[in-house]
């Protein structure tokens, strides 16, 4: 756990400083089952006793889901990683991290399709945030790759869901943010490559552009095949694609479209081709990370990597490590961290809308995209605020999935993340509402949505609107969590309908 100060008091409750990983923090008590048996206890416990509580698994969700101010169960102990290389599945406990799956798998080169960039994170809290991964464009987000999941209601009772078993339970949990019980162990399908670590690599091309325009325009030539070829990669491997783009909103509206796909290459063949940019752990990359924060240098660095690093084509292709390249948030991650531990609140926000996609009009689609970005800079322009950046990836629609709290359900789209970081302040009023009115015009001009599994900052009406099956949801919080235990700050903030009564503290 990323957390601090503990007070250990006996059986297994302790008051903690819990933070989340914007940097909203909750000295609160936490409870720390050593296994299922126990669980069930506790959650028998808080149900007689109607105390509400969060579940928390890796604490690194950037609003406060995981955070509660009376009760937080952590699932830090309910661990177990098991590869079935025949059947190219792995079954993980809730609290495994993906650093530690990842390291598993490729061991026999099985990948996981979907990943989040942090190696923290675990399965339980990805899952429950149906996370988006660098490979969405072609894989789609996590949920997909699921075939189980065990799941402990509030009564103690252990259900399998799976598309064939309680499917209901299924759509309701996989992006449910834990409000319905708890997911104990999860059986994923993996990706063969044809072959192993340590000679898994992605190889990544880097396309610099100039303006919104382009940047729409170059990623819709990009995406528009990924898109086509879906059907395919579960039998061709190798046709697995992740496409993103970066924009820095400098004068020029600068930034890179990185498309990358996996390749075999030897640590000795790669050695010199990487970028530090997917080197998360390495002492370049974290001196970035730390100069990303300041205004000047980071102006600096972006003039850097569009004039210098990136500016002859043959600088532009690199090969690394999987692991650096999936987790290459990790840095971020280090230099909050170590900025907490001396006392800097490192603040940050970030919040992702969807802009639709229509299949059958890519052209229509990249200008809605390049529409809703022009709205974005002009909004933040009038009101002087400079986010660190922006990023931008595909996601395909997920309806037949069917999980009812996906932002790609019913629709694709482009996941556009607007991020703001700050070292001394944890505060920001000015860019909240910034993202509360973009959260607005992204509904009512582009019949966008807001994901959930970032900052939210919209108004619950509005969120209500973008989510059309969260009746559904509502009927089956009521049957799993009639008490309503499972409420915190963000679904009070988020869904204050699902929160149908007070609960003791
Ligand atoms: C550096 C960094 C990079 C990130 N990159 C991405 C990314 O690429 N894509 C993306 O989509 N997100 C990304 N995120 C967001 C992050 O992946 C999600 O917030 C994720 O939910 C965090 O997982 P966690 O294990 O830390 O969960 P927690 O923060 O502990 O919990 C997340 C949510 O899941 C619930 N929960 C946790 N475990 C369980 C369980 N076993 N059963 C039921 N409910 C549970 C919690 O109550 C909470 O609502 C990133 C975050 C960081 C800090």
């Amino acid at each position: 756990m990323p957390d601090g100060s503990r007070t250990s008091t006996p059986l297994q409750r302790q008051t903690q400083t819990l933070w989340s990983f914007g940097g909203t923090r909750q000295v609160t008590e936490v409870c720390i089952p050593r296994d299922s048996d126990e669980l069930r206890r506790v959650l028998q416990q808080a149900s007689s006793a109607g105390r509400k509580l969060s579940f928390r698994s890796g604490g690194r969700s950037f609003d406060t889901q995981s955070l509660n101010d009376v009760q937080v169960i952590s699932l830090e102990k309910l661990k177990g990683i098991k590869v079935d290389v025949e059947a190219a599945t792995v079954t993980v406990g809730a609290c495994d991290a993906w650093g530690e799956i990842l390291r598993e798998t490729t061991a026999q080169g099985l990948v996981p399709h979907a990943m989040a960039t942090s190696s923290q994170a675990t399965a339980g809290g990805t899952l429950s945030a149906d996370c988006l991964s660098r490979f969405s464009p072609t894989h789609g987000k996590e949920g997909h790759h699921v075939l189980w999941f065990d799941f402990m209601k509030l009564d103690g009772e252990l259900i399998r869901c799976s598309r064939e078993d309680n499917r209901d339970v299924f759509r309701a949990v996989i992006a449910g943010l834990g409000y319905l019980g708890v997911i104990l162990k999860i059986c994923y399908a993996l990706l063969r490559l044809p072959y192993k670590a340590p000679d898994i690599a992605v190889a990544t091309h880097f396309e610099p552009f100039v303006g919104i325009e382009q940047l729409a325009k170059k990623l819709v030539e990009q995406v528009q095949p990924l898109h086509e070829r879906r059907g395919a990669i579960a039998s061709e491997p190798e046709l697995s694609g992740a496409v993103s783009a970066a924009l820095y909103m400098n004068a020029r509206r600068e930034g890179l479209i990185m498309t990358s796909k996996y390749v075999q290459s030897t640590p000795a063949q790669r050695e010199g081709k990487g970028t530090v940019l997917h080197q998360p752990y390495s002492f370049g990359h974290l001196v970035l990370q730390v100069l990303a924060l300041f205004e000047l240098p980071r102006i600096i660095g972006f003039w850097y990597t569009f004039n210098i690093a990136f500016k002859q084509p043959q600088q532009r292709d690199c090969v690394d490590e999987l692991k650096g390249y999936t987790f290459f948030q990790d840095g971020n991650d280090t230099i909050k961290r170590w900025g907490r531990a001396i006392g800097l609140p490192m603040g940050t926000r970030q919040q992702t809308f969807l802009v639709p996609w229509e299949p059958t009009d890519p052209d229509g689609s990249g200008k809605r995209l390049r529409n809703f970005l022009d709205d974005v800079d002009a909004l933040l322009d009038a009101r002087g605020i400079l986010p660190t950046l922006i990023d931008v990836l595909f996601l395909p629609d997920d309806t037949q999935d069917g999980f009812l709290l996906s932002s790609s359900h019913g629709m694709a789209g482009f996941a556009v993340s607007i991020a703001f970081e700050k070292i001394v302040s944890a505060r920001f009023a000015e860019e909240e509402r910034a993202l509360r009115d973009l959260a607005q015009l992204c509904y009512e001009k582009y019949c966008g949505r807001v994901h959930l599994v970032k900052h939210v900052y919209a108004a619950d009406e509005l969120l209500a609107k973008m989510y059309p099956e969260l009746q559904t949801f509502l009927r089956h919080k009521q049957t799993l969590d009639a008490q309503c235990l499972l409420q915190n700050e963000f679904l009070q903030r988020v869904f204050p309908v699902a929160v149908t009564r007070p609960v003791r503290g």
